[in-house]
């Protein structure tokens, strides 16, 4: 039996899976259940053994969607197989990080409501979580390695680097490594390292590569010694490469399963034969495909506007956010829109993750966000946290031309959030001028009015008799109806005009919600205040 063939044996005996059952029979395999969720359970209390995943991000930059995707597929698995979700910042880059982005990433995270269980600001039994803090551990590995002949010093100048590379681009070539000092009789290696000659540290690939059965894209091998020479596992400077770092921690934080972006679908093989060699389990892979624009372009980091933090500061709601990005991927048993995190936990299912691209409409981010706001709004203790927002929205936008302070009242603003959900996508909507009628008094002239119709006297007559007929109890329903009765009493005024006044009483301006809407929201006193002001208008008309 050929090598590869007694590996997939070895394998299936084992404990890889077949694809399409893949991740029910990893957790089968585990001995793992799903956990059941109830839509107000958020973590686990009871973390079963063994599911331990991570998202394992470079501060070299701030979080963005693709991030944000790859952390909430790795938080949804934990909490799913009642495991526990890592955040490990990958800093061994130290000439590419960016200040501020660590602290930002796990900001963000909170954010958007999926926290971390250890991280580099909480902690946990298996820190440090920054890979700049865990040196001493890529070292002892990399000693380990050359120790059992996998890995050698190489001390090949940068000059003979750059002539290697050229040569192979004049050739037609893919440049690569020619493996020169792993030939190196170990005496020459004693002298270079006594003389202080600058050195990496590189890994043996050798050929043969096993495959490994990736969660979502099925068999895999990549013989990566066929295209590669061997790769730098410590750098000069002390430092290790993103791949010796990457498996080093994974294999001491003890982490399952490693569900990250598909551009990381080649290297596995590497990272396989480096946990061969160094006597490790490797994990469970599972690769995400990739997320990219609606027209299939890809997701570009340099739009400013795929960053977390932009979408926080433009209003948008983390739970639409999330949304959105699991909207248009796969892992789920349905695609309706207007789910929060525990829906997505417990409609999550692995085994339904494709291969395809991600398409992601951004255009719509608007439409989940009014979903999710009107969810919001209907949830008694986060209104009221929105009331207090808002509160202060009004404040910094009209303060000083605020008349009536009562605008200013949770009931009041309570008021207007329920008459308006479903219709508005973002708090800040409505301290655009269209809603400015709800917090000042519009202005108004009668010029304005006399345009409208001659008869504004009556009209305005007509709706205080109304509204006082109806003192305090203003609904919908029934303003719907007086409206109408009301509207057919003036003789040379048509329906639309007398509406089209009324607005003009209400809000100085031509459009918004509809009249009934514009009523409720303001309430009895401030109607017949404004209605008394149209009335003097009209009599100096
Ligand atoms: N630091 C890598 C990144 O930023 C992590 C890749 C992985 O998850 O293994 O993408």
């Amino acid at each position: 039996m050929s090598p590869w063939l007694e590996c997939c044996r070895r394998s299936l005996q084992g404990r890889l899976f077949v694809r399409g059952s893949v991740c029910d029979a990893a957790v089968r395999t585990r001995g793992l259940q799903p956990r059941t969720l109830t839509s107000t359970s958020r973590c686990c209390s009871t973390v079963q053994p063994g599911v331990r995943v991570r998202f394992a991000p470079s501060p070299t930059g701030f979080l963005h969607l693709g991030g944000l995707r790859t952390a909430l597929y790795n938080y949804i698995f934990a909490k799913k197989y009642g495991g526990v979700f890592v955040l490990r910042l990958e800093d061994t880059d130290q000439s590419r990080l960016v200040p501020g982005a660590a602290e930002s990433i796990e900001d963000m995270l909170e954010w958007a409501g999926i926290p971390p269980d250890e991280s580099p600001r909480r902690g946990g039994p298996l820190g440090p979580y920054l890979q700049s803090q865990r040196l001493h551990l890529y070292s002892q590995t990399a000693k380990q390695l050359v120790e059992s002949g996998h890995a050698y010093y190489c001390f090949c100048s940068p000059q003979r680097l750059g002539l290697l590379k050229k040569e192979a681009l004049r050739a037609g070539q893919t440049p690569r490594y020619d493996n020169r000092c792993r030939h190196l009789r170990a005496d020459q290696v004693q002298e270079k390292l006594a003389q202080g000659t600058s050195h990496v540290i590189r890994f043996c690939l050798e050929e043969g590569v096993e495959p490994f059965q990736d969660m979502i894209f099925g068999w895999n091998r990549h013989e990566v010694a066929q295209v590669e020479g061997d790769p730098v596992v410590m750098k000069a400077d002390g430092f290790p490469t993103y791949h010796l770092a990457n498996i080093v921690d994974d294999h001491y934080m003890k982490i399952s399963h490693v569900l990250r972006g598909s551009e990381w679908l080649i290297s596995t093989s590497k990272h396989i034969l480096m946990y061969r060699a160094l006597g490790w389990q490797p994990p469970t892979f599972g690769h995400l495909p990739l997320l990219m624009n609606k027209d299939g372009s890809k997701l570009s980091k340099r739009q400013g506007d795929i960053f977390i933090q932009s979408f926080q500061r433009d209003g948008a709601l983390p739970e639409a956010l999330l949304d959105i990005t699991t909207n248009c991927g796969s892992g789920f048993n349905t695609s309706r829109m207007g789910r929060r995190i525990d829906e997505l936990i417990s409609e999550f299912n692995p085994s339904k993750i494709t291969t395809h691209s991600a398409l992601l409409d951004l255009e719509r981010l608007p439409e989940f966000n009014r979903i999710h706001l009107l969810q919001h709004i209907e949830d008694e203790q986060v209104c009221h946290l929105l009331t207090k927002d808002l509160q202060e929205q009004i404040l910094q936008t009209y303060s000083a031309e605020i008349q009536d302070k009562e605008v200013l009242h949770e009931d009041y603003i309570k008021r207007v959030l329920h008459l308006r959900k479903g219709h508005i996508s973002s708090l800040k909507e409505l301290v655009n001028p269209t809603y400015a009628y709800l917090w000042v008094r519009p202005s108004f002239s009668s010029q304005q009015v006399a345009a409208v119709t001659a008869e504004s006297h009556l009209i305005a007559s007509l709706v205080l008799k109304l509204i006082e007929e109806r003192g305090e109890e203003l609904t919908m329903d029934q303003l719907s109806k007086d409206l109408k009765s009301l509207a057919k009493q003036p003789k040379a005024t048509k329906y639309r005009e007398v509406m089209k006044l009324l607005r003009l009483a209400l809000s100085g301006l031509q459009q918004g919600p509809s009249v009934a809407e514009m009523m409720v929201s303001l309430g009895p006193a401030e109607i017949q205040h404004r209605f008394q002001k149209l009335l003097q208008l009209s009599h100096s008309g």
